[in-house]
């Protein structure tokens, strides 16, 4: 008798794991890294070169305050003593490929420097107390921009007043000029010019259909018919879309 109670008692355990488990993958809606960005890439563009490749916001500017240290690309303290986490998106923590690339990045256009935040109407603080906002840097939105750059992943989690779904459409950035948005539907690419991406920054190359191949910007494409005269150039296989 008494083992058999054992026996259920710790099945239960197990239900009870697995369904904290479960419950936690679904909340969770995070789109990958490029892992592509080097972390000297924005090292020689100043501040005003990266931001004048995106278009003003429409997020209202709700409280403004000085950045005083960046702890990752997703998370801030202000001056106020304010902890700040970027809404919408997810950035890589320590120790994590894609971690300096996006703390340099949030660095250089934050410390030190007045910001705004459109704080989330929907849930304004997270299970942490920080400030769940848009990060606004002279009328652009830095999670918008961090999101576009590869640097950070799409992180959705409801109720939220932010949907960043919206920030990767590229039909809403028709009027940038240089900079090509994300494209994420694979019948966009264009079938004669190859079916193999490289980039030629990161240097390595994708499935034409691989998202993070198309992220690429356009100014940094190189198509390959075959994925020899892809490696033959030097180029190195996507580890999400093993080409
Ligand atoms: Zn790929």
């Amino acid at each position: 008798m008494t083992i058999a109670k054992k026996d259920v008692f710790s099945l239960l355990i197990i239900l009870i794991i697995a369904l904290g488990a479960i419950s936690v993958a679904s909340a969770y809606t995070g789109t990958g890294f490029t892992h592509d960005i080097p972390f000297s890439k924005y090292r020689d563009m100043s501040s005003s070169d990266i931001l004048n490749k995106y278009p003003d916001t429409d997020c209202k500017v709700e409280e403004t305050a000085i950045c005083t240290e960046v702890v990752d690309g997703d998370t801030i303290y202000l001056d106020n003593g304010e902890k700040v986490r970027f809404v919408g998106v997810n950035t890589p923590e320590r120790g994590v490929e894609g971690y300096i690339a996006s703390k340099n990045f949030v660095q250089k256009l934050c410390l030190n420097k007045k910001i705004g935040l459109d704080i989330d109407d929907a849930k304004k603080h997270d299970r942490y107390g920080r400030t769940l906002a848009v990060v606004i840097v002279d009328g652009k939105n830095l999670n918008e921009i961090i999101l576009n750059e590869g640097l950070a992943e799409i992180m959705y989690l409801p109720p939220s007043e932010f949907y960043p779904y919206k920030w990767v459409d590229d039909s809403k950035h028709v009027a940038t000029s240089e900079y090509t948005y994300t494209n994420t539907h694979s019948d966009n690419v264009p079938s004669d010019t190859g079916s193999y991406i490289g980039n030629s920054n990161s240097g390595k190359f994708h499935k034409s259909t691989c998202k993070w191949g198309q992220k690429t910007a356009e100014h940094n494409r190189v198509y390959f018919k075959s994925r020899d005269l892809a490696i033959s150039q030097g180029y190195v296989p996507c580890k999400a879309c093993n080409p």
